[in-house]
């Protein structure tokens, strides 16, 4: 068999190593790069209160919102990100609060910036009962969680707690978005205003960990491109997938058959192939003796194929050209090797080497 030349996707060792690497720096909050701004990384476990000292938070789905409250939103647009509480109370807006993040925040930083400073300024509210209202289920979720690690959560809970030793009662509450409750339309219009018109520095400006490991594995992908494009092996493959991030997410879930395979690559019972190592005289295909029998003609041209081709660009509604492939690798797989099965059967077939090929184990010089 062919199995020397199974097409390895996965990232070059060394590229591994060095992406685990910058995340793990990134996870400790070590930036990628040092002049760009501070990572949004896990409070460590030593620096949580002590067990025993964690208040139990809870909140409770609003069915009516309250006449005096806290309403928070967090909003992200294509213009900006923004977060923003409004106070109201007996019915009339006293207080109100619209607070900047950086373009690369998240909503669900968004939600939390406002949850933070919407809590803060509840304990200046000495002695009184203060409602708070979120429409963010996975904040007030991870509020709730006397182990959660992200840094904003754990100063909510810190506030929350003290608020708590001093008499004061601070009440989280969920509210659906979007149902007509007028604090919570302001607080999203305050929000969405922090979003796209504040001007100000922003007031919270760390790098989301999920942002961070994109931008690692894209510069992975990057330098495994330069390698891929510059490297002498896999001429073939590069003709039909010469971008490697398309590459890596057709094939990263699954592992290509064999078939196609050697279609992909090249290295198969073609006669061009066999010719090269000297275990077939001529390298021409059977169709006109004269064109070189690649698996490219094979897959793109070969009159002999033309029936399942045929079937393929029928069943596939795309036609078989290097430029289509691609897209065929990635959304018409199935039927892909399929017409790759059939290929490399015809091929075994007239050029004789059925399931001789085990003998043929050419080596190929690695970049
Ligand atoms: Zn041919």
């Amino acid at each position: 068999m062919w199995s020397g030349h199974t097409l390895s996707w996965n990232t070059p060792l060394d590229m591994r190593i060095k992406e685990a690497a910058a995340l793990y720096e990134a996870r400790t909050g070590r930036s990628v790069d040092s002049d760009e701004e501070e990572i949004e990384s896990r409070t460590p476990y030593h620096k949580l209160p002590h067990p025993s000292d964690r208040p139990a938070i809870k909140y409770t789905d609003a069915e009516t919102p309250v006449q005096t409250a806290i309403y928070t939103d967090g909003s992200k647009t294509p213009n900006g990100v923004g977060a923003a509480w409004v106070y109201i109370r007996e019915g009339v807006e006293v207080k109100k609060k619209k607070i900047k993040l950086a373009s690369y925040c998240t909503v669900y930083q968004a939600e939390l910036a406002a949850l933070r400073s919407a809590t803060e300024y509840a304990r200046t509210l000495k002695g009184e009962e203060v409602n708070i209202y979120s429409d963010s289920k996975a904040s007030l979720e991870a509020i709730t969680h006397s182990r959660s690690c992200n840094p904003q959560v754990v100063k909510i809970r810190r506030a929350i707690g003290e608020a708590e030793k001093r008499g004061q009662k601070i009440n989280l509450h969920w509210l659906k978005a979007h149902i007509g409750t007028p604090g919570n339309e302001r607080a999203d219009e305050l929000a969405k205003e922090a979003a796209e018109k504040l001007k100000t520095k922003p007031e919270y400006d760390k790098r989301p960990l999920s942002e961070v490991k994109r931008k690692i594995r894209e510069r992975t992908l990057e330098a495994w491109q330069t390698r891929y494009t510059h490297s002498q092996t896999g001429a073939k493959t590069k003709e039909f997938l010469p971008d490697i991030k398309v590459a890596y997410k057709t094939v990263k879930d699954k592992m290509f058959e064999e078939h196609t395979v050697q279609v992909i690559t090249g290295h198969g019972a073609f006669a061009e192939y066999l010719h090269r190592f000297k275990l077939k005289d001529d390298a021409a295909c059977p169709c006109d003796q004269i064109t070189p029998q690649t698996s490219t003609h094979m897959l793109l041209e070969c009159p002999i194929m033309g029936l399942s081709r045929y079937d393929f660009e029928i069943q596939t509604g795309k036609t078989m050209t290097s430029a289509e492939m691609p897209t065929i690798l990635k959304d018409s797989r199935l039927q892909l090797e399929r017409f790759c099965k059939e290929i490399v059967r015809k091929t075994r077939k007239m050029n004789g080497s059925g399931s001789g090929s085990r003998d043929v184990q050419p080596t190929v010089a690695r970049p």
